[in-house]
């Protein structure tokens, strides 16, 4: 699988219509599992080469499978954890829960696939944010909005309360919820984290939600893959507009950029959609 530094981002990204929106997440199963196809064609074709040249391995190495059928299994599920995290990336909040609910497998297999990128990325932001979390002193309300395997409240959940929210309950950390909607009152927590969470269409519904759970002067994280900010100053307005101030950008990483802000005021009751502020981040074939 790529590394981030061959993470590619789509620059065209409009705001679906709403007979769009009722087809795209169908769209881009079918197209994904055209590519799943695809890629087991390739699969085949490079197993049945390796197979009737001198190198080919028949041994079973693990699971009882060979090294062809290791190698053919990792091309599969690297293609499932490209459409899952595509579809992930081009459809609504509401509408990825509504998918990985209806198949939980769905969450297990995006997982298993983002673990495998990160594993190779040379900082990984949740540890900059474990960091910060360690630095403070004073027991701190943190809600952690799409938090994977929430690594960040199994670290530092004892030094401080933090409440994590994914689409799935993957361990007993986690509270399932599309995170446009968090089950926490107004103004409880102080410091709200998205870390490479900003994945919907509809991601300021997911900042506006960040922005009723923290209290006034509450600090609100974010880190994002830096291909995915195409104009850095348009994000910060969009955010300034849900009622936030910046206080400092962090670009030193080469994969990600961390953005800091503080909540100075409540969101405005309408929300002005602001599509193409954020690109999907698609990662490509290897
Ligand atoms: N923050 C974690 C996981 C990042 S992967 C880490 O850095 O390790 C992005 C996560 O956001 C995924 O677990 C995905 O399920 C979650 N996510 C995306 N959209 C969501 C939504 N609308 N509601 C809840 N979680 C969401």
């Amino acid at each position: 699988m790529k590394d981030l530094n061959k993470v590619d981002a789509r620059s065209k990204v409009t705001k679906p219509s709403p007979a769009h929106a009722r087809n795209k997440l169908n769209k881009v199963k079918e197209a994904s599992l055209l590519a799943a196809k695809r890629e087991k064609e390739e699969a085949l074709k490079s197993a049945a080469k390796l197979a009737s040249g001198s190198t080919a391995k028949s041994e079973n190495d693990a699971g009882g499978l060979s090294t062809l059928q290791q190698k053919m299994q990792q091309k599969l599920k690297g293609a499932r954890f490209r459409w899952i995290n595509e579809a992930l990336y081009t459809t609504t909040g509401d509408k990825a829960l509504e998918m990985v609910q209806s198949d939980p497998s769905i969450f297990e297999e995006y997982h298993s696939g983002f673990s495998a990128q990160v594993e190779k990325w040379p900082v990984n932001p949740v540890d900059v944010f474990i960091g910060y979390l360690r630095s403070k002193p004073k027991r701190l309300v943190v809600a952690d909005l799409g938090c994977g395997a929430a690594r960040l409240s199994a670290t530092v959940g004892q030094q401080h309360t933090v409440h994590s929210f994914d689409l799935v309950a993957y361990n007993d950390l986690i509270t399932p919820c599309n995170i446009a909607d968090v089950p926490l009152p107004d103004d409880a927590v102080d410091v709200a984290i998205f870390c490479l969470a900003l994945m919907g269409t509809d991601f300021l519904k997911f900042i506006r939600e960040a922005n009723r759970i923290l209290r006034i002067g509450g600090e609100l994280k974010i880190a994002e893959v830096v291909s995915r900010v195409s104009d850095v100053d348009a994000f910060v307005q969009a955010l300034e507009g849900q009622g936030f101030k910046l206080a400092r950008t962090d670009a030193s990483n080469k994969m990600f950029i961390m953005f800091d802000f503080t909540k100075v005021r409540r969101s405005p009751a309408k929300l002005r959609e602001a599509p193409g502020l954020l690109k999907p981040c698609i990662y490509k074939r290897r």
